[in-house]
């Protein structure tokens, strides 16, 4: 396990299992939350303050970004593993009623966030010269046409993409970059509070028996960073119960909400 890590929507979800998972190991984090009560509050549940720094930064603005590379030397002195995590569900409903703003806001917060998140660690590690370690979280919703609403399908299209273009780029400099794609996993962004509501996919079409959990991703995502992983690059890992072997049907299934309105979700 890498030593020195930033993780982006470590404030919950996916993003504090990752951050969790790394202090656990003994590493240090940069923890990245929109929101400052859910980030400072994850930052309490490690309890490892001289490990742990908490930065409430949009992961779409640059500057942002670029603090959290600044903020990993300053405390902790170097960077050894990028999580580009946050994300949003972003905007839903039949395609010809949506908006440019919803498209373009689902788009900067899922993609730019991990263009400026992978440019400034990437120059970090560069710069450090012994090389590191980036991982995205992508979706199977990005991998086929039945896994979420186009907008949020489309980004993750996209970071699985920009996962195999930036590792060709950065193999030189023996930094890593490889994608995560979970499939249903029971968070906020995924449940909105009622996790029962999406029960009936795990029943019906997911071929695992349990419910997806952030723990098993962030177990996924630390490996991919991990030496353990070392001679893998440009990979974008499913962990899914088997979800894309079965061929996900999920907006067929409990999205009717989506598929009813037209908006944007910022969870
Ligand atoms: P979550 O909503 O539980 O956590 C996301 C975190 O990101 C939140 O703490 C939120 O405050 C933060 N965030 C949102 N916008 C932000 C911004 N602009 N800047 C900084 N932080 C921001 O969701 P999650 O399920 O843990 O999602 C994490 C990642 O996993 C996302 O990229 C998501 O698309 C992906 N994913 C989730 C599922 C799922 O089923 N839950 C499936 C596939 C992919």
């Amino acid at each position: 396990m890498s030593s020195v890590a930033i993780v982006t929507g470590a404030g919950g979800g996916i993003g504090f299992e990752i951050a969790r998972t790394c202090v656990a190991a003994g590493g240090s984090v940069v923890m990245c939350d929109l929101n400052d009560e859910r980030g400072r509050h994850a930052v309490d549940e490690l309890a490892a303050p001289d490990r742990v720094h908490f930065e409430r930064v949009d992961v779409s603005d640059e500057p942002g970004v670029e603090r959290l590379a600044e903020a990993a030397m300053r405390r902790f002195g170097r960077l050894d593993a990028m999580f580009n995590n946050a994300g949003i569900g972003g905007a839903f409903g039949p395609i010809t009623e949506q908006s440019v703003e919803d498209w373009d806001t689902t788009f900067a917060v899922n993609v730019r966030s991990v263009f400026l998140g992978t440019k400034h660690a990437a120059r970090v590690m560069i710069e450090q010269g012994s090389g590191g370690a980036i991982v995205n979280t992508a979706s199977i919703a990005g991998m086929t046409g039945g896994g979420g609403p186009q907008a949020y399908s489309a980004t993750k299209a996209a970071v699985i993409s920009l996962t195999r273009t930036t590792a060709v780029e950065l193999a030189p400099h023996r930094i890593r970059v490889n994608a995560v794609c979970p499939g249903a996993v029971y968070t906020e962004l995924l449940h909105r509070g009622r996790p029962e509501q999406t029960d009936r996919w795990r029943e019906e079409i997911q071929p695992w028996p349990e419910r997806g959990q952030p723990e098993m991703i962030a177990d996924v995502a630390t490996w991919l960073a991990s030496d353990a992983a070392r001679f893998v690059t440009g990979e974008a890992v499913t962990a899914d119960g088997g979800l894309m072997a079965a061929t996900p049907r999920l907006m067929d299934h409990d999205l009717p909400h989506l598929q009813r309105m037209t908006g944007i979700a910022y969870g």
